[in-house]
């Protein structure tokens, strides 16, 4: 049956971005028959622009319908004087409750190509891959009561509230678990239980459901702790487990350890495998229009959206072998670029993913082609031996 994908570019870069992404399905279905259909909609400022609101009911009711989302970015500098509950952000967060998208997995991996383009020594995150699993829907950003009051004496005060039901942990810990057992069967959680009692609750419960999973080691760390490890020895970690806010923070942390935020995807997933996909950066008002946002990010979630919504294991490798074709190539977006390099811009990144994909394909059914790549490819012509 054909799946349908809802696809929301969003604001600021994501339009430029989601093309690429949209370019590499498009190629897909052409050549390895991916059977999926894309409906656009709208969210964030482009949505409030639209309608008055983030996330209008059609975009809801698309997303609900849909067995995946692909979305850019949400966000600007536009929409910043708005009020917090309508502001594009708000869109996002929406769409996460609504679908109950509660298990957030963001990959930070090194490609080696990219070693120099961290900020850390190339001996410390060079072949570092890591899985943050990030809980997603609960937490202190959707914990009540929270809001600005002003006490007796005229002095005003900010509350939010930290709070977590022992089933949201145990959801998201047996989900972590399933994940460590297909990677290298380590799980650390992090938590801060020497101070707060919701995340002590968190420890307890990760401890009971470790029983379940006894082919993974499971280990603790409190998240000052953890975010020191981060830059220090990353390589030390598989998969960490964490609430949203610590997560939040800590994969942004993980983000930069492999170069670029323009290089990372993550997805969101609920309890039957429906996910929303998306790049971990934000709209990056500051370069939208120019042609010169990374894709890739975005790109790499549409693997993720093959891998984990619709088990298609072999075109998620290819569109990540694509991936490492160009990067090979030595072709650059700005924000990864270092001397000697071939600087593209975003859409002859998309085009030189796409060919990569074509000619690796090719490759291996031993050269023979559907000669479709002349379709699949608008711009420039892939090359491996450019430099
Ligand atoms: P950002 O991630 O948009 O940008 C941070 C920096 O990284 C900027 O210098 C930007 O130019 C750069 N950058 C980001 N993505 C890039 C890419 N693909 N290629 C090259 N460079 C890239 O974060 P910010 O500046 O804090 O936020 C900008 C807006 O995005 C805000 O309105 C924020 O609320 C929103 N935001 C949205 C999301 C989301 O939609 N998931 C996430 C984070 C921030």
């Amino acid at each position: 049956m054909t799946k349908k994908i809802a696809v929301l570019p969003g604001d600021g870069i994501g339009p430029e971005i989601v093309a690429e992404a949209v370019k590499v399905i498009e190629c897909l279905r052409r050549e390895y028959e991916l059977d999926v259909e894309m409906e656009e909609g709208l969210v964030g400022g482009a949505a409030i622009d639209a309608t008055g609101g983030p996330l209008p009911q059609e975009t809801l009711a698309l997303a609900k319908a849909s067995d995946a989302i692909l979305l850019g970015a949400v966000g600007g500098y536009k929409w910043e004087s708005l009020d917090i509950s309508i502001r594009p952000e708000k869109g996002l967060l929406g769409l996460r409750s609504e679908l109950a998208l509660f298990s957030n997995l963001r990959p930070a991996i090194l490609y080696p190509q990219l070693a120099s383009a961290s900020s850390l020594k190339a001996e410390i995150v060079s072949g570092l891959d890591i899985m943050i699993v990030r809980e997603l829907t609960g937490g202190i950003y959707f914990g009540q009561p929270r809001g600005i009051r002003t006490l007796e004496n005229g002095e005003r005060q900010g509350y939010n509230t930290l709070i977590y039901k022992e089933s949201e942990i145990e959801r998201i810990g047996r989900s972590a678990f399933e994940i460590a057992q297909k990677r290298g069967k380590r799980l650390c959680s992090i938590d801060k239980a020497n101070v707060l009692e919701c995340t002590e609750l968190w420890r307890e419960v990760m401890i009971n459901i470790s029983k379940d999973y006894p082919d993974v080691e499971l280990s603790h760390m409190y998240v000052d702790n953890a975010a020191m490890q981060l830059v220090r020895a990353p390589k030390q970690f598989d998969v960490m487990v964490t609430t949203n806010m610590f997560g939040d923070i800590l994969s942004d942390c993980a983000a930069m350890l492999t170069g670029s935020i323009g290089m990372l995807p993550s997805a969101s997933l609920d309890a039957n495998g429906k996910g929303m996909y998306e790049p971990i950066h934000g709209s990056a008002p500051d370069i939208a229009g120019k042609d010169i946002a990374n894709p890739i990010a975005t790109i790499l979630s549409v693997a993720m959206m093959l891998r984990y919504t619709f088990d298609e294991f072999e075109m998620a490798d290819s569109i990540e072998q694509g991936v490492n074709s160009v990067l090979d190539a030595n072709y650059r977006t700005a924000d990864i670029y270092t001397d000697g390099m071939r600087k593209v811009g975003t859409a002859e990144m998309g085009d030189a993913i796409v060919s990569a994909i074509i000619r690796n394909m090719w490759n291996k059914a031993g050269g023979e082609s559907s000669g479709s790549d002349r379709n699949c490819v608008r711009g420039g012509n892939f090359s491996n031996d450019q430099d």
